[in-house]
């Protein structure tokens, strides 16, 4: 008889309700002390891990993105007004998370934590956009790679990726290792995520356990506020869009769009609804050649639904720690989340890997991750669903644009 083995999601379903009941348990009996002797070391070892990936796949993910724009100039305004789009988009999604987040928060729904045993969260800086600024620019590349310092690895990435592009020709054996490393740390990052129910199952039964059963209506409620966010952007940005300039009728574009949006909701990956956003642009009426370019450049940069996701977390975790954010670090929030998602790939829970690096760019210590890992799955299915409605939405406004500036001429 052969056995059948269960699928990833399936697996992280079951460490979930795993990780609540076993929490759950040591409340009650009062040992939680079990779960962060025995569980949580194994919570730290994967979050040791996705540590450890972040800053390469920082890196060369963005190098490799602007290496593709840099092809780009080939199909000409086509590529710019797309890049544009995408910007614009995912720079109001961040707004949207932002105030979201801080509704939420203001209204006390997102808690303060207590450690157990006097211990503490390692000391949460806060800096203002000036420092955060300076702080950008590194003075050491090999510093900015050892310390994690993401914003300094962005600019490291923009400074190289751009240089290669510049070079031409002579750059072509840089040019190559990068896309040749990037798909062994794309094939590691897949390794790492393989082991997620292991992450889920230890820091939720840690994170309950120590938390006690309010932990849970926090995790609802940071979850709520996250979907709130998808509903609007979905509604307000996307079916604006494609009403204002492709004129496709709100409830057109959500019929049309449908079939790709349940796909991502339920596969979580942009990458792999590829096909199924097609045939809903080519139903829709877009052109086949503009969908071929925007789509698979929307299923790489275009994350809207993991830039809502990380500015919502950021807030929730800052919160956590008992750190209030300033309206320049919100700024930098901003940007570093739209950097992020840029940078995200368009694989099940690339964003929360994303999410280590505007924790590390706002001071918040990255193992704050530990208390909402065990949901990750629950926030990735929306924001993949928003991702694809977005690059659709792209899709369908960009081909309209072609379409009138051809028909013009
Ligand atoms: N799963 C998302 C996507 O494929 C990326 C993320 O994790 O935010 O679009």
């Amino acid at each position: 008889m052969s056995k059948k083995k269960l699928t990833l999601p399936v697996q992280i379903v079951i460490a979930l309700i795993a990780g609540v009941a076993v929490g759950l348990i040591c409340y009650f009996a009062g040992v939680p002390e079990f779960t962060t002797n025995y569980l949580k070391p194994f919570g730290t070892i994967f979050v040791n891990l996705l540590k450890f990936i972040v800053v390469p796949v920082v890196l060369l993910s963005m190098i490799d993105g602007i290496l593709s724009m840099g092809d780009m100039k080939k199909v000409g305004s086509i590529g710019w007004k797309t890049v544009a789009f995408f910007l614009v988009t995912t720079a109001i999604a961040c707004i949207i998370g932002l105030v979201l987040g801080n509704i939420f928060n203001g209204a006390g729904w997102f808690p303060t934590l207590q450690l157990a045993e006097g211990a503490t969260w390692d000391k949460a800086t806060s800096a203002n956009f000036m420092d955060t600024l300076i702080g950008m620019f590194p003075s050491n590349m090999w510093e900015a790679f050892r310390t994690a310092n993401m914003l300094q690895v962005i600019i490291i990435a923009l400074f190289l990726g751009g240089s290669m592009l510049a070079a031409g020709e002579k750059a072509k054996l840089c040019k190559d290792f990068v896309g040749s490393a990037y798909a062994v740390i794309e094939q590691l990052m897949t390794f790492i995520i393989s082991l997620s129910p292991i992450g889920v199952f230890t820091m939720m039964a840690w994170v309950v356990a120590t938390q006690g059963v309010e932990i849970l209506g926090s995790l609802a409620l940071v979850l709520l506020c996250a979907y709130i966010g998808y509903a609007i952007h979905a509604i307000f940005v996307y079916s604006f869009a494609a009403k204002a300039f492709a004129g496709i009728s709100p409830l057109k574009f959500f019929k049309g769009a449908a079939s790709a949006m349940i796909f991502a909701f339920t596969s979580t990956s942009s990458a792999a609804t590829l096909p199924v956003s097609k045939e809903c642009c080519h139903e829709l009426g877009a052109d086949d050649e503009i969908a071929s370019f925007v789509l698979p450049l929307g299923a790489t940069i275009n994350m809207d639904g993991t830039a809502i996701y990380q500015c919502v977390a950021t807030i929730f975790l800052a919160s956590c720690c008992g750190m209030n954010l300033t309206l320049g670090q919100m700024v930098t929030v901003v940007v570093t989340a739209t950097l992020a998602s840029i940078g995200t790939a368009g694989v099940s829970g690339a964003g929360m890997l994303m999410l280590a690096m505007v924790l590390t760019a706002m001071g918040i210590p990255v193992d704050m991750i530990m208390i909402i890992y065990g949901v990750d799955r629950l926030f990735d299915m929306g924001r993949t669903c928003l991702n694809v409605a977005g690059d659709i939405s792209g899709t369908l406004c960009i081909s309209a644009w072609e379409s009138k500036k051809a028909a013009k001429k």
